[in-house]
């Protein structure tokens, strides 16, 4: 794809986080995308400037373009399964080399800190990297014995589903298409992408790079639009649909997936929770603590919202744990010293600032923050943290997706896992505590991945072993074998050898016919 390196001849470079794109670039990409509808004008939330304007599906030309992936598909399942995987490979190297303009862009289109957006990059590589190398193994047909070893040989066989409908929220806009689209792929599916509407343009990077890396044209493709229209339309077109959103969603997609009884695999909400407990290393927990909750600004499904502290520590970790907020370097553009960039819509400010007032206005306190920072730039809202919550207040249990976090004592640590363990999700939890008792305590938890000492990315960095959702935080798993395997169809063939004799009532010996 040579025009990810051209600049517009003569064109000044934009400044801020977008510099590697120009006005030019930002065209071609946006040209990737399957639609010829409405235009969807794309701008920086950080900086408030119109970065490229792209085209909505119409109604029918999702169905359209599965219908365009299902052809492409049969020759790319055809292909032997190394052959796919070097693609991966490919693509896992690419991600890395192309880093700087992958961050310039997801800076652009999101506001986030450049930190948080390597971490994008990171994951979507290490994603692929792992799926390349374990694909031809978790894909080679598998032997078994039957009932009576001698007769019967089975092989299981793993098939492609087909056409994988995958549909991603804005917050992790490139390594959720990337990491969820690459297993589909190395399986011999094709992909549909449906982004979310406030961020179409890393999509349709991931979407570039797919190709560059040898994926053949037409076998992924990115259909933007709104959710109730583009999104449906490919829900009730896909042979499987792989969705990251919230849980409202997911359940009204899941229950359409059921209908059709096709595969969904939901990663949902969360509200999860960072105890510390008194043997842990408390200057660490406060460090780690403040990186957790504000990482992304909040904005991550697996960061903590509610952090339960014991009494015999909470004086000293509190102070210490404000102090560290309070401290935390927010602002737009790409240094990496900056911890918080801003909010991705103004939309979802309001809503964080709703959330907060209304736990003010029933009596919780300010300990740090609690104010948007239009000072820093459009969208900026201070780290926050808050304590005596009441349970009245929605940010009490309801998933805030922002950088609020709330602290709670707690008077023993049965107190804390039952607190911990009382809400409808089961996303990420974070435990605090020597690490002799890290495993036996984290099992404790209901949660999809535990993290002892750490807030959230010793599990989700650990590609081989499954991360997701219990209760209401998801359906399914990305990472690990079965992160693949769910985007395929068993079949057994089993082979009768010898005389064809019944193996259970006929163990005396028997013919079937
Ligand atoms: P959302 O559910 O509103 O939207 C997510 C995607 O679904 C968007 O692309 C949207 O257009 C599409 N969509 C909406 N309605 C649809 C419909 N009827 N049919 C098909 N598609 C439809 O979620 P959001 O608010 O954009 O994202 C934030 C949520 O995502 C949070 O709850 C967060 O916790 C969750 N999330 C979870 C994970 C995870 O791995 N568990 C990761 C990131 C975000």
């Amino acid at each position: 794809m040579p025009f990810l390196h051209q600049k517009a001849p003569g064109a000044p470079e934009p400044a801020g986080p977008a510099a590697s794109w120009s006005p030019a670039r930002l065209a071609a990409l946006a040209g990737l995308a399957e639609g010829t509808g409405p235009a969807l004008e794309v701008t920086s939330p950080s900086e408030g400037r119109p970065l490229a304007v792209v085209r909505q599906a119409r109604e029918g030309e999702a169905r359209a373009a599965v219908d365009r992936a299902r052809e492409a598909q049969r020759a790319w399942a055809a292909r032997p399964v190394r052959e796919r995987a070097a693609v991966g490979h490919r693509f896992a190297r690419l991600v890395l080399d192309r880093r700087d303009e992958i961050l310039d862009l997801l800076q652009a289109e999101t506001g986030k800190a450049r930190l948080a957006a390597l971490e994008e990059v990171m994951d979507a590589s290490r994603t692929a990297a792992y799926y390349a190398h374990a694909a031809p193994r978790l894909l080679r047909p598998q032997r078994h014995v039957g009932a009576l070893p001698l007769l019967t040989r089975s092989t299981e066989l793993r098939h492609p589903k087909g056409v994988v409908g995958v549909i991603t929220p804005w917050n992790y806009p490139f390594t959720l298409p990337a990491s969820d689209s690459v297993p589909a792929l190395l399986a011999g599916n094709a992909v549909v992408i449906k982004p979310d509407h406030q961020t179409p343009l890393t999509a349709l990077l991931v979407l570039a790079l797919l190709r560059e890396a040898g994926l053949p044209e037409g076998v992924a493709r990115v259909v933007p639009g709104t959710g109730p229209v583009t999104g449906a339309e490919l829900v009730d077109a896909v042979d499987y649909v792989m969705f990251t959103g919230s849980t409202a969603t997911g359940r009204a997609i899941a229950a359409r997936c059921g209908e059709r009884l096709i595969g969904f695999s939901g990663e949902l909400g969360g509200k999860n929770p960072l105890l510390v407990l008194p043997d842990a290393d408390i200057p660490a927990a406060a460090v780690g603590a403040a990186r957790a909750c504000f990482s992304n600004a909040g904005q991550l499904c697996v960061g903590p919202e509610r952090i339960y502290v014991h009494e015999a520590v909470r004086e000293r970790f509190t102070e210490a744990f404000v102090a560290e907020v309070a401290g935390m370097r927010m602002g737009p553009g790409t240094s990496w010293e900056t911890q918080l960039g801003s909010l991705t819509s103004p939309e979802h400010l309001a809503r964080v600032h709703s959330q907060l007032d209304d736990a003010v206005a029933r009596g919780a306190r300010v300990l740090t923050g609690g104010a948007a920072r239009p000072d820093v730039g459009p969208l900026f809202f201070a780290p926050t943290v808050l304590a005596d919550v009441p349970e009245s207040a929605a940010l009490c249990r309801e998933e805030t997706f922002g950088p609020i976090v709330a602290v709670y004592p707690v008077a023993s640590e049965e107190e804390a896992f039952a607190r911990a363990n009382d809400t409808p999700y089961g996303l990420n939890a974070s435990l605090w505590t020597a690490p002799s008792r890290g495993r036996r305590l984290g099992a404790r938890l209901e949660a999809g991945t535990v993290n002892v000492n750490e807030g959230y990315s010793a599990a989700w960095g650990t590609h081989s072993a499954a991360m997701g959702g219990w209760k209401e935080s998801g359906l399914g798993r990305r990472h690990g074998p079965e992160g693949l395997l769910k985007y395929t169809e068993a079949q057994t063939i089993a082979v009768q050898r010898l005389l064809p004799i019944a193996p259970w009532p006929g163990l005396g010996g028997e013919r079937w016919a």
